[in-house]
C-alpha cells in the first residue's frame, strides 16, 4: 500500500511537470495561473452540488463528532470483499456494493411517549433508613430492545416499522439466502451450510413468539452474521461463525429445526433481507431490555459514534415483568463498603442521555467517593446501569 501510493505521487509529478512544460511552450505568461484558477473553480462547482446529494440523513439532532464517525466506521468494513452476490446480481458482485433498495425512512414512526426522567438521588433521611434500589431493564441498551420488540409485535407493529424503530436511518436490501457460510459447532466441527440453514440452527426465540418479532429477529440475525464476515471475524481460523452466542450468535448444530415451523416460516418470508447503512450491512446490536430509552453506541462502549445506533425512548418494554428489578439494602451496609462517614448522599447524575449511570459520587460526611456505574452495577446485583433509588 505504501509503494502504492508512492507510485501514484511519482506519477502525479510527472504529470504535474509535463503540464507545467507544455503551459510555458503553448500558453502566454499568465496562461497557467488562468488554469490554476478556473480548475479551482470546477472544483468548487463540484463541491456544492455532491454536497446535496449522498445519503439520506439521519432524523435525530446532528453530533458533531459524527464527523469522525461516518469515516471510521466505514474503514474496516470497506477493505473487504465478501464473496458474496446479491440476489439480483448473480455477477461475483462484492456484499458491499449492494445497492440501496426501498428505503422505508418515510414510513409513519409510531408514537413513543418519552420515558419518565430517573431521580439523580435524594439525601439519606437517616442512618436506619433503607435504600429501595431498582434497576430498569437488562444488558447494555444499544440497538434494538428485545422486550420492546416482542410487545410492539403484540401491538401490531409490523417488523418493518419495528426496525426502523431501533435502526435509525437504515435501508432494507436483499442478499442470497443461498449463501454459503462456515459454521464451527460446539463439537470443534466446521460445517458449511447455506444461510437459510444457518438462521435456523440458531438457538434465539421460542416457537410461539409473534410472527413480526421472529421476522424481526432473522432480519438482524442474518445481518450481524454478514457483518461478522465483512470483519473477518474469524477468517483466519479458517470459518465465518462460532456458535458462541457471547462471540458471534448462539447456534445448534443439533437442534431439531423441524420443531420450529414459525421460525423456519419467518424465515422464509424475510428470505434474504437485511438492513444497510451507506450500503453496507449494519452492525445489528440488540440487547434484552433497555429499560426504558435505548443508549447511543459511544456513550456505552466508547469509540466513535455509529449514525445508526442511536438512544431512543422506548416506552413498550416496560410491559414486561422482567422490566424492574428491586434490591434492598440498609443505608448503614452500604456506607460501611464506601468508608466516607456517615453518608449523605448517592450522586446519580452523571447519566448517559439515555439514563444510564456513568459514575456514581458516594458523599457523606467525611469525604466522597466516586465509583463507575458498572462497579455499583456489580455491587447491587444488577444486569443493568438505569438505575434509581428512594428510600423506605
Ligand atoms: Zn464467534
Ligand atoms: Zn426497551
Amino acid at each position: 500500500m505504501r509503494y502504492f501510493f508512492r507510485d501514484i505521487w511519482t506519477t502525479m509529478g510527472d504529470w504535474g511537470s509535463e503540464a507545467w512544460d507544455w503551459t510555458r511552450d503553448k500558453l502566454p505568461i499568465w496562461g497557467f495561473p488562468a488554469l490554476l484558477i478556473l480548475v479551482g473553480v470546477i472544483f468548487l462547482t463540484v463541491q456544492v452540488v455532491a454536497a446535496d446529494k449522498g445519503p439520506a440523513k439521519a432524523q435525530h439532532q446532528w453530533k458533531a463528532e459524527w464527523n469522525e464517525t461516518v469515516d471510521v466506521e466505514q474503514s474496516p468494513v470497506e477493505q473487504v470483499t465478501t464473496p458474496t452476490a446479491v440476489a439480483s446480481e448473480p455477477t461475483s458482485a462484492p456484499l458491499l456494493k449492494l445497492p440501496p433498495s426501498q428505503s422505508l425512512a418515510a414510513t409513519a414512526e409510531p408514537s413513543d411517549a418519552s420515558t419518565a426522567a430517573l431521580s439523580n438521588g435524594t439525601s439519606v433521611p437517616s442512618a436506619d433508613a433503607t435504600f429501595v434500589f431498582k434497576c430498569y431493564g437488562r444488558a447494555h441498551g444499544v440497538g434494538m430492545c428485545m422486550d420492546g420488540v416482542h410487545y410492539r409485535a403484540l401491538d401490531g407493529q409490523s417488523y418493518k416499522t419495528i426496525l426502523n424503530y431501533y435502526y435509525t436511518g437504515i435501508s432494507f436490501s436483499k442478499i442470497d439466502d443461498s449463501r454459503q457460510v462456515r459454521i464451527m459447532g460446539h463439537d470443534g466441527q466446521i460445517r458449511t451450510w447455506s444461510m437459510h440453514d444457518y438462521l435456523q440452527h440458531l438457538q434465539e426465540e421460542p416457537n410461539d413468539s409473534p410472527m413480526e418479532e421472529l421476522k424481526c429477529l432473522y432480519v438482524a440475525a442474518r445481518t450481524y452474521a454478514l457483518s461478522c464476515i465483512a470483519r473477518n471475524k474469524h477468517t483466519a481460523q479458517g470459518y465465518d461463525l462460532c456458535s458462541s452466542g457471547d462471540c458471534c450468535q448462539a447456534c445448534d448444530e443439533n437442534k431439531n429445526v423441524a420443531a420450529y415451523p414459525n421460525n423456519n416460516k419467518a424465515i422464509e418470508e424475510t428470505a434474504g433481507e437485511i438492513m444497510t447503512y451507506n450500503g453496507q450491512p449494519i452492525i445489528a446490536a440488540y440487547c434484552g431490555s433497555c429499560g426504558g430509552h435505548t443508549d447511543n453506541n459511544e456513550d456505552v462502549w466508547g469509540g466513535a459514534a455509529i449514525p445508526y445506533l442511536r438512544g431512543r425512548p422506548d416506552s413498550y418494554c416496560s410491559k414486561s415483568p422482567r422490566y424492574i428489578t428491586v434490591k434492598e439494602m440498609s443505608v448503614r451496609e452500604f456506607q460501611g463498603k464506601f468508608g466516607v462517614g456517615d453518608l449523605k448522599l448517592v450522586d446519580l447524575s452523571d447519566r448517559t442521555p439515555g439514563g444510564r449511570v456513568k459514575n456514581a459520587r458516594i458523599v457523606g460526611s467525611a469525604g466522597t467517593k466516586s465509583i463507575t456505574g458498572a462497579a455499583l452495577e456489580q455491587m447491587l446485583g444488577f444486569r443493568g446501569l438505569r438505575i434509581e433509588y428512594s428510600f423506605r
